[in-house]
C-alpha cells in the first residue's frame, strides 16, 4: 500500500537507493523506495538458479574497495568472504594467464623467464606516447601491439562496438599489467563477496530501515510520483529518461546472458580442460577476445565458495541498447560525456531533485563508489533537513 505522505521519495533500490534509504530511515525520516523491478539490489542482485547454484543475475559483481569505511558500513549488513578474483583469457586455442603478468610472458615465449627479461621485452615493445588520449594509446604505450592484439582489441570492440581508439583512456586503463607472477585480476586492497550473497546483504539493509521504509516494487516511479507527496526526490534511474530524452538518449551498451548448467558427471568429463574437480573452467572468469560472439564466461561458484555438485556458467553477449531495455554500461566517449553535460546542467538547476548512482550520474561507477556517493548525499541531506513525521 502507498503511504499518504513521505519525507523522501527514492527511485531505484540498487546500492545507491538502499544506502540512502537506510541512512535516512535510521535518522528518523520516512522514505518511500520504488523500483520497477520485482526485487531490490538493482544490477547487483544475486539469486539461486533452478539448480540451486548461486549466480549474479545481471553479470558478475566482484566487490572490491580501497576504503575501510565502505567495508565497515556494508559490513553492518553482511559477513565478508575474502576472495582474490582470477581471470584467464582464451585465445589462439589456449588459456592464457591474465591480466598480463610474468606467467603470460612465459606462455608467449615458451620458456621460464625473469622479471628483468619481461621488463626489457616490454620496454622494446612499448610505443612511446606521452599523453595517451584513448584506450588504444593507453595499451600500446604500456605493452605494445602484440599483447594489444592478443588480449585487448577484439574484446573491447565486442564489448563497446567501438574501436579502442574511440574510447576514453580510462576504459582499458582499469586493467593492471605486472612484471611479477601476481595474476590477481584487480588492484584494490579489499576484495570480497557478501558471505551469504548480495540478496542477504540487501535484505538486511532493508530490515535496518524498519517501519519508516515503504518499499514499492514492480512499479515505475512515473506511475506513483503524483500520489505520494514528498519533500525531496532522489533519482538513481537514468537521467536522460527522467528528462524524457529532451536532448536525445544517452548511449548505453546492453548485455544478454546465457546460462548453462552442468551436472557433477559432466564436470567430471570436463576435468582435463578445467583442471579443477567440480568446475567447468579453470578460473572464475575466462575472456574470449578473439573467438565467439560472447566476451566472457563466468563460473561464479569459484568465488562464492558454494559447495554443490553441479555448476552453472554464464556466457555474456554484448548487445546494442534500445529504448525500453535495461541500460547496463554508460558509453565512456567524448560525445556521450558532452551529451551528459547538457542533462547535468538541467539537474544542477533542480531544487527538489537529486540525481545519484550509476545511471543518475552516467558514470562507470563500481559498487563501492556508488555507496560512497550515497553516503555523502545522505550526510548532506541530514545536515539540511529535520524529520517532520
Ligand atoms: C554487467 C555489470 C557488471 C558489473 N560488475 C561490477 C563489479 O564487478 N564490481 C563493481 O563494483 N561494480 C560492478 N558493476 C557496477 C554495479 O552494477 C553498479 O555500481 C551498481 O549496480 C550501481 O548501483 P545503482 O544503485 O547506482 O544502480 P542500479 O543497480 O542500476 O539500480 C538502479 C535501479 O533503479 C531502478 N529504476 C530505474 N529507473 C526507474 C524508474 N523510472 N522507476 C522505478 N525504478 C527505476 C532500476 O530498476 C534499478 O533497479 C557492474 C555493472 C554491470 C552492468
Amino acid at each position: 500500500m502507498l503511504p499518504s505522505r513521505t519525507d523522501f521519495l527514492i527511485v531505484g533500490a540498487g546500492f545507491a537507493g538502499l544506502t540512502l534509504a537506510e541512512r535516512l530511515c535510521s535518522a528518523g525520516f520516512h522514505c518511500t523506495l520504488v523500483d520497477r523491478r520485482s526485487h531490490i539490489g538493482g544490477n547487483s542482485h544475486d539469486e539461486y538458479d533452478a539448480h540451486g547454484v548461486l549466480i549474479h543475475s545481471y553479470g558478475p559483481h566482484y566487490f572490491r574497495t580501497n576504503s575501510p569505511q565502505i567495508l565497515e558500513y556494508l559490513g553492518r549488513f553482511t559477513q565478508w568472504r575474502p576472495h582474490v578474483y582470477k581471470v584467464q583469457s582464451w585465445t589462439d586455442g589456449r588459456y592464457w594467464s591474465f591480466p598480463v603478468n610474468l606467467k603470460t610472458f612465459e606462455q608467449l615465449v615458451g620458456h621460464r623467464a625473469s622479471e628483468e627479461e619481461f621488463a626489457a621485452w616490454l620496454e622494446a615493445e612499448r610505443i612511446p606516447i606521452d599523453m595517451p588520449r584513448n584506450s588504444e594509446e593507453v595499451i600500446l604505450s604500456q605493452m605494445g601491439r602484440r599483447l594489444y592484439e592478443l588480449f585487448f582489441r577484439g574484446y573491447t570492440r565486442k564489448q563497446w562496438k567501438l574501436d579502442p581508439s574511440e574510447l576514453d583512456a580510462s576504459v582499458c586503463g582499469r586493467i593492471p599489467i605486472r612484471t611479477d607472477r601476481n595474476d590477481a585480476y584487480l588492484k584494490e586492497q579489499f576484495q570480497c563477496l557478501p558471505a551469504e550473497g548480495y540478496h542477504v546483504l540487501f535484505d538486511n539493509m532493508k530490515a535496518a530501515c524498519g517501519e519508516r521504509l515503504s518499499l514499492v516494487l514492480g512499479v515505475d516511479y512515473r506511475d506513483l510520483k503524483d500520489s505520494v507527496p514528498h519533500r525531496h526526490l532522489f533519482f538513481t534511474g537514468a537521467i536522460d529518461e527522467f528528462y524524457k530524452y529532451r536532448f536525445g538518449p544517452l548511449p548505453y551498451r546492453s548485455l544478454r546472458f546465457e546460462r548453462e548448467y552442468f551436472s557433477a558427471g559432466q564436470l567430471r568429463e570436463r576435468l582435463p580442460v578445467s583442471g579443477k574437480a567440480g568446475f567447468w573452467q579453470p578460473e572464475l572468469q575466462v575472456n574470449y577476445p578473439n573467438d565467439f560472439e560472447f566476451t566472457r564466461i563466468v563460473e561464479m561458484k569459484h568465488a562464492t565458495g558454494q559447495v554443490c555438485a553441479g555448476s552453472t556458467i554464464v556466457r555474456e553477449y554484448p548487445a546494442d541498447w534500445e529504448l525500453g531495455q535495461d541500460p547496463y554500461y554508460p558509453v565512456p566517449s567524448r560525445e556521450s560525456r558532452a551529451l551528459y553535460e547538457r542533462y547535468r546542467a538541467l539537474a544542477d538547476g533542480e531544487k527538489d531533485v537529486t540525481f545519484l548512482g550509476r545511471l543518475g550520474t552516467y558514470k562507470y561507477y563500481n559498487m563501492d563508489q556508488v555507496v560512497a556517493q550515497a553516503l555523502k548525499v545522505a550526510e548532506d541531506t541530514l545536515a539540511a533537513h529535520q524529520p517532520l513525521i
